[in-house]
């Protein structure tokens, strides 16, 4: 125990005098009938992108996939173990969620790393293999004449989410019950410094701000 962060020791102290009193009944109506949350985010690791702190939602709201990048694979039924893909299958055909939400960012070190061809971390090269998903075959990614570094980033964050709700739609309990009008893609981008919140408007392909109080 001694070893365990005690700040995270502090938080759980705090959560359980001030959060918990007013929750308790949720978390325990949540554990008699089970999660049924509406929402699957699919966002990145960062840990200044937290989907539950950005939507200030409670417990059961929201069911929630965080990889480098928020990338979602192609759909590939290979027999290999996919963790994004077994998330997905759970969300969409055991709890039904109605909407999935890929939430992507700014200042993404996924991304950098993918624009800035970073060397392997480790013989395995996690992070440049993962990070590969994100190029379709033949496909080059480089920055545009008079394009400066941060907008072709920032134009390569966005464009991870395109491709993720690209991908969703290779999955074919997504696509028949997007086509069926049952679920919902959504794409959404988070500014870290202002805490802006982006929205993908998928028929102009544009992220629209979204006002920060209604
Ligand atoms: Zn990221």
């Amino acid at each position: 125990m001694s070893s365990f962060p005690p700040y995270l020791l502090e938080g759980y102290r705090t959560f359980t005098s001030q959060r918990l009193p007013t929750e308790q009944s949720r978390y325990r109506e949540l554990s008699e009938r089970g999660q049924a949350p509406e929402v699957m985010v699919i966002g990145c690791c960062d840990s200044r992108v937290s989907p539950e702190v950005i939507f200030d939602v409670g417990p059961g709201e929201l069911f929630v996939v965080r990889n480098i990048a928020n990338l979602v694979p192609v759909y590939q039924p290979d027999g290999g173990a996919h963790g994004v893909s077994a998330a997905l299958e759970y969300a969409v055909q055991v709890l039904k969620v109605k909407h999935i939400v890929v939430l992507g960012h700014a200042q993404c070190g996924g991304i950098r790393a993918f624009v800035d061809k970073i060397d392997p971390l480790t013989p395995g090269d996690y992070i440049g293999k993962w990070m590969a998903m994100f190029v379709k075959p033949g496909e080059i990614v480089e920055q545009r004449d008079r394009e400066t570094m941060q907008d072709f980033v920032t134009r390569i964050e966005k464009a991870a989410v395109f491709r993720s709700l690209e991908n969703l739609m290779t999955f074919p309990f997504v696509r028949k019950l997007v086509e069926r009008n049952e679920l919902h893609l959504h794409g959404a981008y988070f500014g870290v410094a202002e805490g802006s919140l982006f929205v993908l408007d998928q028929a102009a392909k544009e992220f629209r701000g979204v006002r920060e109080s209604a």
